[in-house]
């Protein structure tokens, strides 16, 4: 694997910036944006109003936890440009969230906005190995998705060749990876794993193309899929994490040298776990879900956003400011099973440690009278497992039964018989119960 690529080029000064230094700017930061959605959003005007909050009750940044939280609700009943702190005539561009969970969420960006996107990508994507005058290949897609073109600006700015493959096409991905021999690769875990695929048919073997490093995200994905991935390809896989609502990708991402986590670029943005019920922010390293309180954005500020995103923060390592840990799935990913919480991911944790299937699995809920019944389809990793079908489909079950605690039927398809994501993020569960 690209080892010199952990020796890293100069970093910005704030990345390695004392803790003090990151809490005072974040408290002058946020004293800002405070002040800018009360001057200049409607929404929340009446939000701290309906509060009893004002911005100058934030004295130190843990008084946020007294300011309303954002939700994608609140989006959607401003839609499509209602939270906007700028002029419309201000807003250089427009994305709209993926819309996975209902009605498209609409973001906006002043120029300023698209140049620090560009400059934290830049940053991201140094973190996580890449340098100027590497070929970088985006297979994130193009378009309202934030993915594509957060990538590019940022490849861009790193001083990268960028080629915008944007996501489909595989055969002609195959063929530029072959052709222009990119060193990186940006694109979501689920469609590399089909560009994987796709490579073995066409007789490629993934080791040996000019790849070094995978900057991988938009969905989650395990440490048990980063070592099929890295072992398949021999590239270093780096999360990178990112939501529209907030920016697009580059809000945290993973350094290469400790890959332990993304590092949240606490200059521009900042995190608090809270317990998703009660909503009470959580202490450091406690499991809970992300709200993030934007700190430099124009066009959208938003304040103590949840995310929905699952995590703990952890302490700084490679850089100064805190990590999250791999996020595990969100909380309206989350499956209860006759009563038990099942996560996929939990899934592909067993799935990806057995030897004989292939990373891929669909999960299949729907109702035997009154009792949820739980189907997960696997497959094959190659023919020479065929014999051992039923032993295969026994491991998974029993491992779902005792590391999960839910009771699973298991099919074990051939290889290649699921279906391949072939245009951003994975649809791995169908729950047919409502
Ligand atoms: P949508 O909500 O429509 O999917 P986005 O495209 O903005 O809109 O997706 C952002 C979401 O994608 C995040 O909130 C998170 O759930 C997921 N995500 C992004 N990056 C990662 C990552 N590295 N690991 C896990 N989940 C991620």
């Amino acid at each position: 694997m690209g080892v010199s690529r952990t020796r890293h080029g100069p970093r910005e000064a704030v990345e390695i910036a004392s803790t003090d230094e990151i809490r005072a700017l974040q408290l002058a930061r946020l004293k800002t944006t405070l002040q800018s959605v009360a001057a200049n959003v409607p929404h929340y005007q009446q939000a701290f109003v309906a509060h009893g909050v004002h911005p100058d009750d934030l004295r130190t940044p843990s008084d946020l936890a007294r300011f309303p939280f954002t939700v994608k609700a609140d989006l959607r009943a401003h839609y499509p440009f209602g939270l906007f702190a700028v002029p419309r005539e201000q807003v250089v561009r427009l994305h709209a969230s993926s819309g996975t969970t209902g009605k498209p969420t609409v973001v906006g960006y002043t120029a300023q906005d698209i140049d620090t996107w560009a400059n934290l990508m830049a940053r991201s994507l140094h973190a996580a190995g890449a340098r100027a005058g590497d070929i970088a290949h985006v297979a994130y897609g193009y378009g309202l998705f934030t993915g594509g073109l957060g990538a590019h600006y940022g490849a861009e700015r790193l001083g990268c060749s960028v080629v915008p493959m944007s996501g489909g096409q595989t055969e002609k991905q195959i063929q530029l990876i072959t052709d222009f021999r990119p060193d990186l690769i940006l694109v979501t875990p689920s469609y590399m794993l089909t560009l994987i695929d796709a490579m073995v048919q066409a007789g490629i073997d993934p080791r040996q193309t000019s790849l070094q490093l995978g900057v991988f995200g938009a969905e989650p994905w395990t440490e048990a899929m980063r070592r099929e991935i890295e072992t398949r390809t021999d590239m270093d896989a780096v999360d990178i994490f990112g939501l529209s609502e907030i920016m697009g990708p580059g809000v945290a991402c993973e350094c290469i040298e400790t890959k332990d986590g993304a590092v949240i670029w606490e200059d521009h943005f900042y995190p608090e776990i809270i317990h998703p019920v009660s909503g009470e922010v959580l202490p450091d390293g406690e499991l809970g879900e992300l709200v993030i309180t934007t700190l430099t954005k124009q066009a959208l500020p938003l304040i103590r956003y949840r995310t929905r995103d699952l995590t703990r923060l952890l302490p700084p390592t490679a850089r100064s400011m805190r990590r999250i840990e791999k996020i595990t799935g969100r909380s309206d990913d989350m499956l209860i099973i006759r009563g038990v919480n099942l996560f996929p991911t939990q899934i592909e944790e067993i799935v990806c440690a057995i030897p004989g299937l292939s990373p891929h699995y669909v999960i299949h809920v729907d109702k035997e009278g009154h009792l949820d019944r739980l189907l997960i389809e696997v497959e094959l990793r190659d023919e020479s497992a065929a014999s051992r079908r039923a032993e295969l489909a026994r491991e998974v079950a029993h491992k779902a039964k005792t590391l999960i605690g839910v009771s699973a039927v298991i099919e074990v398809r051939d290889p290649f018989a699921l279906e391949r994501v072939t245009l951003g993020k994975a649809r791995r569960v169908f729950d047919r119960r409502a």
